[in-house]
This record gives C-alpha cells, sequence and structure tokens, in this order.
C-alpha cells in the first residue's frame, strides 16, 4: 500500500459505521466502499486510486469550499461523516501530512445554519433503560439546550415512546439493554437515525464526572437532578459522544435543566398527531395546523418556543396563569406590541449564533447579526421599561433581561461592515480597532507610495537631488546615490552595495517599512484573522449572558405572537382554574374558521363536567361538523392551557391533565398494523392511562370491524369511561351507532347531542348547530350522493336501506340491555326474537316466587325444601 493509503486505512479503523471525509489538497476524497456510497447518494463520479499492490482503489471527492452542501445531503439521509483533515501545514511536514479527524457530523450533530429548520429544534436523544424505567437526555447542540427526564411508573414505556415522538430528534443513541420492541418504536421515530450503545456508555458514576468536568461544578446538586439516575446516566453518555464528535468548544450548553413528565399535559403520540398541533396529517405541512395560525413570531427563537409550548402544555395553575397575564398585557396595549415586533424582526437566531461562537465555527456575517440583533436590544428595554410602568406582567422578564451594551459596542468597533464570508481574505477588522492592522493596512495599500515620497523627502533632506530609490531581490530596498554626492550622505545611511558609479544604501526606518510592504497583505490577512479570532472569543465568554438575553426575547415574541393571533382571530382570555368543569360559549375551531372561503363557521357551545355532563353522546349525519366540534374543544382546553386566548366568546376551563383523541382511522403500515388494530390499541391507551381531569375525544371508535362487534365495544368503553370508579373523564363521544344514544337512559352522566341538519326534499342541508338530543338517521347516502357517487349506485344503495330497514322492524330484532344494580357495570346483548321464549322462564318465575315469599313464617325445614325444589327446577 501506498503510505497514504496506510494512513487513511489506520484512520479508517475507527470510524466504521461512517462515511470518511480525507482531505486531499482541495479536496475532500472518499475512497473503497465509502466512495462507492458516497458517489451514488451525492451524484458524483467515482473514480479510482493507486493504492500500491492492491491495485486500485475506488475514489470520488468533493471540493472543500463546497463541502456543505454534500454533507447536508449526507446527514439529512442519515449517515454519519467523519471529517479527516490535515492537521500539519504541509510545507513542514516531514513525509506524509499528519492527519486526524476533527469531527464527526451526523443528524443529530449539525451546526451549520443552512442544514437546520429556522424553527424547530435539532435533538440529539439519548435513552437508557433499567427494569422498565427509563432515562433520557436531549441536546440541540446549535443552541446549547440541554435537558433530561425520566419516563418511570404505569406505562413507562408508553410515556417514553409518547415522549420522544414528541421531541421528533434528529437521532437517537439507545442503550443497548433496551428491548427490541421498543427500539423498533424508536427507529421508527428518527426514520433509522438511531444507535445503539454498550449500556455502560451511560453508567452513572462515569457521567457524573464527565458532567461535573464540562460545567466546572462540584456536584450536580445545583441542577437539581442528583435523583434523575437514569437521565443524568443518558446525560453523561450524551455529553461524551458530544465532546468527542465536535470539533469545537461546547461552552455554549452550559447547563443541565431536568424536567418532569408531570408537570405538562400529556399527550400522546395519536393525540398530537390527530389534533394537527403543528402539522397536518396529511400533508405534514405547518400551514393548515393549529401552529399555523398561532404562529406570528418574528424570531427563530421565538418560533421554536411557540412550537415546544404548544406540545407540551403546563398543568399548573400559576404558570398559566403568569403566562395568561403577559399575552393580556400585550394583547391590550397594541402600541406597545406593535413597536416589540417591529424590534424584533430585526432579531437574529441568537441561540444559533451564540452557539457557532463558541464552537469556533461562527463568521464575520454572523458576528454582524449578532451586532444588528444587539443594537435592538435597548429599543425592546425602553419597551419593557415602557411597560412596566403601566403593568408589571412582564417585569420578571424585564428584569433578566441584559441589553449586552459591551458586546455591541465591542462588535460596531470591531468587525467590518462590509466583512466577507470568508475568513481569509481580509477585510474583516475595522480600521481604528488595532493599530497593527491599521498600520500593515495602510502599508499593502500606500507602500509604494511611501517609497515614493521617500525619494523627495531624503532628496530634501540631504541635499541630493540624484538620490533614488530602487529595489532588488537581494537587498530589498535601497537608496542609490551617484559618487559625485557620496559625502553628502548622512551619518545614519548603512552602506551595503558598491557599484561602479554610485554606492547603495539603507536606513532602519527603510528597512522596517521594506518588513511591513513586503508580504504586508498576507501578514494582513492572517493579524485580521487573529483579531477576529479573538473578538469572537470575547464575544463567546459572554455566552450565558447572550443565552438568557435570547431566552426572554423568545418568550417575549411568543407572547406577542399569541396576543397577535388573538387580536387578529378575535379570541378571549379563558378562566382556567382548578374547577371540574369546561364551558365553553360559541367556541370555534381555531384552524377550521380560517380555512372557511364561502361559508362562515358557527360557533357552538360546550358544556362537560363531572357530573350530570360528563359524556356527551354525538350523534349526526356524515360531514355535519361532528369532528370539527370535538376537536376544537380540545384545542381550545390546550390554548387555554398554553397561556394563549381561545377562539370563542367565553370559555371557563377546569384544568386537564391529558388530553387523547381517537380519530378517524389510519394503517400503520410501517409497525404492519391493520386499522382496526391501531384503533383498538389506541383506545387500550386511552383506557390505560386516563384519570377523571383527562378530555377524552372518541370519533366513531368501533368502526373498523363488524357492526355489533363494534358497537359492542363502544358501548363497553362508553361505560368504562363514564364510569368514576374506573375513569370518569369529560368525554366527547361521536358516533353512528344511535344505539348509543339509549346510554344517556340509563347512565346518569351522560347527555345526547347532535348536529343540526335540516331536510330539504331529498338533500340535506348542514346547520352546523350542536344541539340537544339525539340524531335518528346517518344520511350516509344522501353525503354520499353529494360526494358524487353514481346515481345508479345511489339508487341501489337507498332500495337496499330500504329493505334492511323493513327487515329489522318486521324480523323483530329486539335488543335488550340489561343494567347491574349500580349502573356501572351494563351489559348490551344484542338477541334475535326467534331465540327469546314468549313464555316466563324458570329464572323468572323462581325470582317471582322468592320476592313473594314471607320468609317471616318459613320454617328452616320449609326453606331446605323451597331451596332444593328451585335448583332442580333450575338444573332441569
Ligand atoms: P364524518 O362523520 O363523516 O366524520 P363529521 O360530522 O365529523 O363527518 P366534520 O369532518 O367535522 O364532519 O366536518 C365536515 C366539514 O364541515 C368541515 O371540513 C368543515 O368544512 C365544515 N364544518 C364543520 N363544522 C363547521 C362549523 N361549525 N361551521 C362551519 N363549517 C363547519
Amino acid at each position: 500500500m501506498t503510505p497514504m493509503m496506510q494512513q487513511y486505512r489506520e484512520i479508517k479503523k475507527n470510524y466504521p459505521d461512517t462515511i470518511l471525509f480525507f482531505r486531499l489538497g482541495d479536496f475532500y476524497e472518499m475512497f473503497g466502499p465509502d466512495a462507492e456510497l458516497g458517489a451514488k447518494v451525492l451524484e458524483i463520479a467515482l473514480t479510482g486510486r493507486d493504492a500500491g499492490p492492491e491495485g486500485r482503489v475506488p475514489m470520488c471527492g468533493v471540493p472543500y469550499h463546497a463541502v456543505e452542501s454534500y454533507l447536508a445531503k449526507l446527514v439529512d439521509k442519515g449517515y454519519k461523516v467523519a471529517i479527516c483533515e490535515q492537521v500539519e501545514d504541509p510545507k513542514l511536514a516531514k513525509g506524509i501530512v499528519r492527519r486526524e479527524v476533527i469531527r464527526v457530523v451526523s443528524p443529530g450533530t449539525v451546526m451549520e445554519a443552512s442544514m437546520l429548520e429556522e424553527k424547530r429544534n435539532n435533538y440529539l436523544l439519548a435513552v437508557t433503560v433499567d427494569q422498565g424505567e427509563y432515562g433520557l437526555a436531549l441536546a440541540d447542540i446549535s443552541t446549547g439546550e440541554f435537558r433530561i427526564t425520566e419516563a418511570k411508573g404505569e406505562n413507562a414505556q408508553i410515556k417514553l415512546i409518547d415522549e420522544v415522538a414528541r421531541l421528533n430528534p434528529a437521532e437517537i443513541l439507545a442503550s443497548s439493554d433496551i428491548n427490541a420492541d421498543v427500539v423498533s418504536k424508536l427507529r421508527t421515530i428518527v426514520s433509522n437515525s438511531l444507535t445503539l450503545v454498550p449500556d455502560q456508555e451511560f453508567n452513572f458514576r462515569a457521567a457524573v464526572s464527565v458532567l461535573r468536568d464540562h460545567f466546572g461544578v462540584l456536584d450536580l446538586r445545583g441542577f437539581g437532578c442528583q435523583e434523575m439516575v437514569l437521565a443524568v446516566g443518558a446525560a453523561g453518555g450524551l455529553l461524551s459522544r458530544l465532546l468527542e464528535q465536535s470539533g469545537g468548544s461546547l461552552a455554549h450548553i452550559n447547563k443541565l435543566t431536568p424536567y418532569s413528565l408531570s408537570k405538562f399535559m400529556f399527550l400522546d403520540h395519536a393525540t398530537r398527531r390527530n389534533l394537527e398541533l403543528t402539522r397536518t396529517l396529511r400533508e405534514q405541512d405547518k400551514k393548515g395546523s393549529l401552529l399555523g395560525v398561532l404562529d406570528y413570531t418574528q424570531t427563530a427563537m421565538g418560533g421554536r418556543l411557540l412550537k415546544q409550548w404548544l406540545e407540551q402544555p403546563p398543568i399548573e395553575l400559576a404558570e398559566i396563569h403568569k403566562r395568561q397575564m403577559k399575552t393580556e398585557a400585550l394583547f391590550v396595549d397594541y402600541l406597545l406590541r406593535s413597536d416589540l415586533r417591529d424590534a424584533l424582526q430585526d432579531v437574529y437566531d441568537l441561540e444559533r449564533i451564540i452557539g457557532r461562537i463558541v464552537y469556533g465555527t461562527a463568521n464575520a456575517k454572523d458576528l454582524l447579526a449578532l451586532k444588528h440583533s444587539l443594537q435592538q436590544l435597548p429599543v425592546i428595554k425602553t419597551l419593557l421599561e415602557r411597560q412596566a410602568v403601566q403593568n408589571d406582567a412582564l417585569a420578571d422578564l424585564t428584569a433578566q433581561f441584559d441589553s449586552l451594551a459591551d458586546i455591541c459596542a465591542l462588535l460596531e468597533k470591531s468587525i467590518a461592515d462590509d466583512a466577507p464570508f470568508t475568513l481569509r481574505e481580509g477585510n474583516l477588522i475595522k480600521t481604528g480597532f488595532r493599530d497593527e492592522i491599521d498600520e500593515l493596512r495602510y502599508v499593502a495599500k500606500h507602500g509604494k507610495d511611501w517609497v515614493a515620497s521617500l525619494e523627495t523627502q531624503e532628496r530634501e533632506k540631504t541635499g541630493i537631488k540624484s538620490l533614488k530609490v530602487g529595489f532588488n531581490k537581494v537587498f530589498g530596498y535601497y537608496l542609490e546615490v551617484t559618487r559625485a554626492n557620496v559625502s553628502s550622505v548622512p551619518p545614519d545611511y548603512i552602506r551595503k552595495q558598491t557599484l561602479a558609479n554610485a554606492e547603495r544604501y539603507i536606513t532602519p526606518e527603510l528597512k522596517e517599512y521594506e518588513n511591513k510592504i513586503l508580504g504586508a497583505e498576507e501578514k494582513l490577512v492572517a493579524l485580521e484573522y487573529q483579531v477576529f479570532g479573538e473578538v469572537r472569543e470575547q464575544v463567546g465568554r459572554a455566552v450565558k449572558r447572550i443565552q438568557q438575553s435570547a431566552g426572554v426575547i423568545a418568550q417575549l415574541d411568543v407572547f406577542a405572537s399569541l396576543a397577535e393571533a388573538a387580536a387578529r382571530n378575535d379570541y378571549v382570555k379563558p378562566v382556567v382554574n382548578d374547577a371540574a368543569k369546561i364551558s365553553i360559549v360559541d367556541g370555534r375551531h381555531p384552524v377550521v374558521e380560517k380555512m372557511l372561503r364561502d361559508e362562515l363557521f358557527v360557533p357552538n357551545d360546550t358544556e362537560l363536567d363531572q357530573t350530570k355532563n360528563r359524556l356527551a353522546i354525538i350523534t349526526g349525519p356524515n360531514m355535519a361538523g361532528k369532528s370539527t366540534y370535538m376537536r376544537q374543544v380540545a384545542l381550545i382546553v390546550l390554548m387555554a392551557q398554553i397561556g394563549s386566548f381561545v377562539p370563542a366568546t367565553r370559555a371557563e376551563i377546569g384544568l386537564v391533565d391529558r388530553i387523547f383523541t381517537r380519530v378517524g382511522a389510519s394503517d400503520d403500515l410501517a409497525t404492519g398494523q391493520s386499522t382496526f388494530m391501531v384503533e383498538m390499541n389506541e383506545v387500550s391507551n386511552i383506557l390505560n392511562s386516563a384519570t377523571a381531569k383527562s378530555l377524552i375525544i372518541l370519533d366513531e371508535i368501533g368502526r373498523g370491524t363488524a357492526t355489533y362487534d363494534g358497537l359492542s365495544i363502544a358501548w363497553a368503553v362508553a361505560e368504562y369511561i363514564h364510569n368514576p370508579q374506573r375513569i370518569g373523564a369529560k368525554t366527547l363521544f361521536a358516533t353512528h351507532y344511535h344505539e348509543l344514544t339509549e346510554l344517556a337512559e340509563i347512565l346518569p352522566g351522560v347527555c345526547n347531542y347532535r348536529v343540526a341538519v335540516k331536510e330539504k326534499g331529498d338533500n340535506i342541508v348542514f346547520l352546523r348547530k350542536i344541539v340537544l338530543g339525539s340524531a335518528d338517521r346517518s344520511y350516509g347516502i344522501q353525503v354520499a350522493r353529494l360526494a358524487g357517487l353514481p346515481l345508479e349506485v345511489i339508487k341501489r344503495a337507498k332500495g337496499i336501506l330500504a329493505t334492511l330497514e323493513s327487515q329489522e322492524t318486521s324480523g323483530k330484532a329486539r335488543r335488550e340491555i340489561s343494567a347491574a344494580s349500580d349502573g356501572a357495570q351494563l351489559s348490551l346483548a344484542v338477541v334475535p326474537e326467534e331465540v327469546v321464549p314468549e313464555e316466563e322462564t324458570e329464572g323468572e318465575r323462581i325470582v317471582a316466587a322468592l320476592t313473594a315469599l314471607n320468609i317471616n313464617q318459613l320454617t328452616p325445614l320449609d326453606a331446605l325444601n323451597l331451596l332444593a325444589k328451585w335448583r332442580k327446577a333450575l338444573s332441569e
């Protein structure tokens, strides 16, 4: 093998599952299988290179200056790339240039702005396990966020999967101890960017020491996470990986924030998707989601925070009220909101910029963007202080807000306004910031002028008219005096060369300038780069202060956005309290109301509590608006709990700890489950996890199977949820099984609602109004007609329906419902008339006799005889 290929093999050995970008001059080259894969994915030419006696190996390469776009392509597809650089100057190297991997880029460790989505976090997640309980650590190295949590106790596995789905990380490191089923679920969430890691990497003790070293603390108590053994283990493993893989400093990851899943509303994966919180079910688009309606944020930081809030509503009243106050403060003060939003518009992504600054990859454009952003901070501060006079809702944010004037001043003084992207071309530093740079720049620019002016100056000084300044490669610059004038040469001239009729001299000043002129350009570029680095480092030292202000800005942006959405869409501030009641007047669906073009949205009321209005059965034709109504209730509750105003004229929301939805039917082909199986999984999850404080939305459960099976399941589920000894949650239940409306007569907390429609001959008109009572028909065929089914099919369907309906009444199918005494456990039996005997059964006769019995007049013997008789009759 050639020495270079030997070096390649040696390095590649340590990166088996990673594509190695091997720096050769101006290119990053890939070899062997990496080259074959790279050429295919990147669509570049595959060539070969002589590797010595082994012959040629496949090779392909990408130019170093365009590496980002190629990296993006590979990482986007889930590959990891190790960047191997030349780590010594080739001119100085003895033998082959030393090379080292300086960084491994994977989906979860991307820093490059071009590879990141602005308003989305890019998380790398680590998951550990111990006896069915899970520790989770997540880091976004582009912003410095680093958090941990644990999924423990009952349903730990479900909690884990739902939390991971919520976080939607770019990449997962999972302990090899996690069982295969869970791993495969995790894998589907990150579309395969999952690496199994030996469990030792998450060892608690090792983790504590890595974390302590990184944060420079004696113990982890300051972060409040000493109890979270599993999560700390995950955090340690994660941080070690990051330190190993990242080529720069991770000083912007400067705190570890624990959070508890129990402090937030529990939203499972299905619910989050069904409610279309941040993207639509079908197109996976933000437009058409709740986030799409509420997002008026001006900054990327605000955008990310709003998304996080929507996905994780708090369940603590104090927190919700605090948020509401802030939204309200910005809602009522239009001027403040509008000025604030204007100022925020000019604030760039401080979190990611400071990330790159600390990491050492920020260029001059980043620093200029930072400067531009920081220039807005005093404006924002003044606005906040103006607000503070009237209302102290924003006081805590104002108190945390640092205008960072010193950093802004430093950037204003130092970085040139028109500095280029690259750091190796000069023009980075402003004139006046560093004398040496000014001089170099002056010399580089005016060096020749100076030499020319020196000639005149020296002629005047010495009176030698023929004095000349010249240059040659051996001596550099010199002063030449003809032999006739040698006697007038001043004493400080140093003779360097004697020619036939002239002498050449130098002076210390000339040599000093010569040094400066020669290579001034080169020196200038190097010095500017160095000074830029110093400025960047100095700014980097303010990382905590910048992050703190960035955090305040993100929150202000979110509150301004919520207030703006409230103002534009006519929302009201809901009353959020501890009462077990949801009461909404004229509620609207925040997204559907914006989508309607020709129609007006019809508002509807909602009344749910833990007594008489516990479970609402909603019937009505297809397309009438049942799903819209139920989702609107869920969304209003969720909006209220994140601190937003809500689409209604009045709303009182009793805290909800979880929202569950079982909506629509969809195959989960990825996990190979059928529609019905998915549906039943979701229902079982609801029944296992819901509490009396939950809100449950059920849309036509049981419809994926045969009618009677479906109806029976729906009935039993409704009973179970209604029963306070089981769940007793507030529930909206839409169904086409009209039989379920009978529940209202049997169970105390069930009410029937229907969506009103008007019949117009053979057609129906949707009124979209939810009213008390139950619908008697589904109008399925009319709706099918509206959908454009061929007339022939419609006609035939009508005929079949008529036959079925007449059979049902004349065939005397009878439904018998028997209720157990506590009304909690009911059974629905659908029994054909033929097998039910007309006359009284033996059992009924015995019950009747028993009821009529006067025990006081009965002897023990009579009693025994009666018992024997009844038993005989029953056994016969
Ligand atoms: P299905 O039983 O077939 O699932 P559905 O009763 O659940 O139907 P939705 O899907 O909720 O019906 O609503 C159908 C359409 O009706 C919505 O897409 C929307 O355009 C419109 N709609 C629903 N509610 C209202 C309303 N309150 N005001 C105006 N239009 C509405």
